[in-house]
């Protein structure tokens, strides 16, 4: 059999304005993607019944499967269900188990359930539905043989839990034995998205059946090959490619599995039984929230201090006046001190500092936009490094590049086997 393939089209005028962003489509694509299913368009459409009909029709024109999110509303903009009904040409009937699942819904959210709601109980005479838990509108099958077209509702967190508990196993049951795609991945920091491609093409030419996939975000990279087939064969040469990028490249891969780099560091902390504290000005608590965005992490996080002046900067972390006069608050000097005084206040076995210019004024001709200071102090240990950085990009990119240097540095400082 050859495997199907599908059309996902996110409905909505909002998103069709811009005004909204269509998540939907990419959590779908992958979610068919697991399964062997192959997209071959996504499509957005506004809410006007003719447009929606039109798409609807088109898609199904060429596509064995068609996922439609949004429009399952009650209100008079939600036209899914009837453009969907007329496009396909199977008609709907109320289901009174629908009907009593909707009803049911309002009872335990102590709600009066209105008249118009009455409408999501509509189902397809030729198909099913799926029940949703997390709202009032089900998902629809609209089964006319050789094509499927399924309506999901529009709301993240009423559509995924119905795709992961119906959709993907009704699709597995409905086409078995699809060959599903393997891959692994390998995570970097530290090096560029052209180094690293440059790095590869010379030292580890793959095999033609792999195919590469290279994506670059704010300082890291992720490299993800993929195999046709999860057969042995494939399994077995993805997991001989990916040892052949680590031993040339394994001084940048945080991780070969889908972990954040400030998981990575977390764990080896904890491995450690060791403590962390931060001490921040340009990034403003920036670091402090992502380590604290990790579950867990009162375990080894103490705390952490925004000194943004210099003020603050003497007060809270014991930086000498002499070292902001001389040297000024962007320098090694400054963030060196910062970094002992933070973990000095703390009594945290680690300190990351950060100082720099976020923009889009303070630059100097010494110390443009984007020149950042990090530093890390272990003093227990007497080991500490500083190191200068040159961000380009606006504030926020600037301050974003930021934190992921600062658990680039960690994360290096945490792997040296003599710290
Ligand atoms: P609807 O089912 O069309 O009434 O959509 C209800 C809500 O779901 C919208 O107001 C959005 O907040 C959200 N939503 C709809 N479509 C999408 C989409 N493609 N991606 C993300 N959120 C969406
Ligand atoms: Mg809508």
């Amino acid at each position: 059999m050859t495997p199907p393939k599908a059309i996902i089209i996110a409905s909505g005028s909002e998103l069709l304005a811009g005004l909204h962003t269509d998540t939907n489509t990419q959590f779908l694509a992958q979610s068919l993607r697991r399964i062997g299913i192959g997209v071959m368009r996504t499509l957005i459409v506004g809410d006007a019944y003719n447009d929606l009909v039109d798409t609807f029709s088109y898609a199904l024109d060429r596509a064995q499967i068609v996922l439609i999110s949004g429009g399952l509303g009650p209100t008079v903009d939600d036209l899914t269900r009837e453009a969907l009904s007329e496009a396909t040409g199977i008609e709907m009937v109320e289901s009174p188990y629908a009907l009593e699942e909707i009803r049911e819904r309002f009872r335990s959210l102590n709600r009066e359930m209105s008249e118009n709601n009455r409408c999501q109980a509509l189902v397809p005479v030729s198909g099913m539905y799926f029940s949703n838990p997390n709202g009032t509108a089900p998902g629809l099958v609209f089964d006319a043989g050789n094509r499927l077209a399924i309506a999901l509702p529009g709301p993240p967190r009423e559509l995924r839990p119905m795709v992961e508990n119906h959709v993907i196993p009704f699709l597995e049951q409905k086409y078995p034995g699809l060959p599903k795609e393997s891959s692994v991945m390998v995570r970097f920091v530290g090096s560029g998205e052209s180094t690293i491609d440059q790095i590869l093409r010379e030292k580890v030419p793959f095999d033609p059946r792999i195919r590469v996939s290279l994506l670059a975000r704010l300082g890291l990279v992720d490299l993800t090959l993929y195999c046709p087939t999860s057969e042995e064969a494939d399994l077995s040469l993805l997991d001989e490619s990916r040892k052949r990028v680590l031993a040339v490249l394994g001084d940048y891969a945080y991780a070969t599995e889908m972990v954040d780099l400030g998981e990575v560091v977390a764990s080896m902390l904890l491995d450690r039984g060791e403590t962390l504290a931060t001490a921040e000005s340009c990034t403003g608590g920036l670091i402090g929230a992502a380590i604290t965005s990790i579950p867990g992490s009162s375990r080894y996080y103490v705390g952490g201090f925004v000194t943004y002046s210099n003020e603050a900067k003497v007060l809270q972390l014991g930086v000498r006046p002499e070292t902001l006069e001389r040297h000024g608050a962007v320098s090694e000097e400054t963030v060196w001190e910062m970094a002992m005084g933070g973990a000095r206040s703390l009594k945290a076995d680690w300190c990351v500092s950060v100082t720099g210019i976020a923009g889009p004024d303070g630059g100097t001709p010494e110390k443009p936009v984007g020149t950042v200071w990090i530093g890390v102090a272990c003093p227990g240990r007497n080991w500490g490094s500083v190191r200068r950085c040159q961000f380009f990009g606006d504030r926020q990119a600037i301050r974003e590049r930021t934190r992921v240097a600062v658990f680039d540095e960690l994360h290096k400082a945490l792997r040296k086997k003599e710290i």
